[in-house]
This record gives C-alpha cells, sequence and structure tokens, in this order.
C-alpha cells in the first residue's frame, strides 16, 4: 500500500485516555525502544509513561523522576525513565547509551536537551496542550522498526 506513514497524530480527551494510549504503545514495544516525549509541563509526558510502565506490568507507582533524572523499573521488560529538564549542559554524558542499547525500554522526558546524544532510530512522540484537558499526541517515527510500530498503532 501507499507511502511510509511518517506522522501518526491522535487526540486524546483526559488524562486516562493520554495513559491508555502509552498503554497501548507499550504493548508494542521491544528491547531497545527509545522514546522520546516533549512537551510542556502539564501536557500528560509522565501520564502517558504511566501507561507504558502498566503495559510492561510495573507495579511501582510511575513519579515525573525530574530531580532524579533517570528511574528504573522492572517489568516484563526494564523500563528507563528520565527526564532530562534540568541537564543544563547538553553535552553532559551520564551514560545514556548504556540504556539506549540495553534490553530495556527507555522514555526520555525533555529529549531535545540531550539531542547530540540521541541513537540514530526512536520514536519522537510531541504532546500539544489544545485546552485545559485536549491534547494532541503526535507520534514521529525515526526508524523502520517505529514507521511499522505507527503504522500498527494506526491499524489496531
Ligand atoms: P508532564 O509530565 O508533561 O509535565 P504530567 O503527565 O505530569 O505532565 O501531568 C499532566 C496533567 O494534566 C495531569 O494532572 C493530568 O491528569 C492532566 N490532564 C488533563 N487532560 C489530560 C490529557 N488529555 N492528557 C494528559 N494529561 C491530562
Ligand atoms: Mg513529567
Amino acid at each position: 500500500s501507499g507511502d511510509k506513514m511518517n506522522q501518526l497524530k491522535l487526540i486524546t480527551n483526559s488524562g486516562e485516555e493520554t495513559e491508555n494510549l502509552g498503554y497501548r504503545l507499550g504493548k508494542h514495544l521491544f528491547s531497545g525502544a527509545v522514546l522520546t516525549l516533549e512537551g510542556d509541563l502539564g501536557a500528560g509526558k509522565t501520564t502517558f509513561t504511566k501507561g507504558i510502565a502498566k503495559s510492561l506490568h510495573i507495579n511501582q507507582i510511575v513519579k515525573s523522576p525530574t530531580f532524579t533524572i533517570i528511574k528504573e523499573y522492572n517489568g516484563d521488560l526494564p523500563l528507563y525513565h528520565m527526564d532530562v529538564y534540568r541537564l543544563d549542559d547538553m553535552y553532559e554524558d551520564l551514560g545514556f547509551d548504556d540504556y539506549f542499547y540495553s534490553d530495556g525500554v527507555t522514555v526520555v522526558e525533555w529529549a531535545k536537551r540531550i539531542k547530540e546524544q540521541l541513537p540514530k532510530n526512536y520514536l519522537e512522540i510531541n504532546v500539544f496542550n489544545l485546552s485545559e484537558t485536549k491534547r494532541e499526541v503526535v507520534l514521529i517515527p525515526h526508524g523502520e522498526q517505529y514507521v511499522k510500530l505507527c503504522e500498527v498503532l494506526h491499524d489496531e
């Protein structure tokens, strides 16, 4: 069929819907998957990550790791949840590659701050505030695996 998907735009109308979207995406994640999350404070980046954690059967409460930068959770796959908002030097390397090229799933909030250190292939996720409760979630795949993932999400 037609052209490869270069982005997938979805609307959510509540935090719960955004969490469910994370859950739905999480069901298709694989070892070594890297996701970036961009969006204003309160957009729903951590809410989305909670859904991913649920899909990996992680029972711990996922909180924004702003002050710790990296939090690890154990589930069906390990989940590495990063929030690099507080990194003031975008070239500061906290050993990111050990996470990106691991057997786990890595989610990076505010990933633009470490743009130079991101792997070649990842799923870029941008969350836009349309109103108090409405968000647009835009998925942009970088690499073939993530194109497929977007197609599956679109078609299921
Ligand atoms: P971030 O990590 O981007 O700073 P959080 O996920 O911590 O944002 O917080 C998002 C807040 O917005 C939560 O309190 C959530 O309940 C609320 N909210 C309302 N509508 C939505 C929506 N459609 N999607 C995500 N969060 C929403
Ligand atoms: Mg957050």
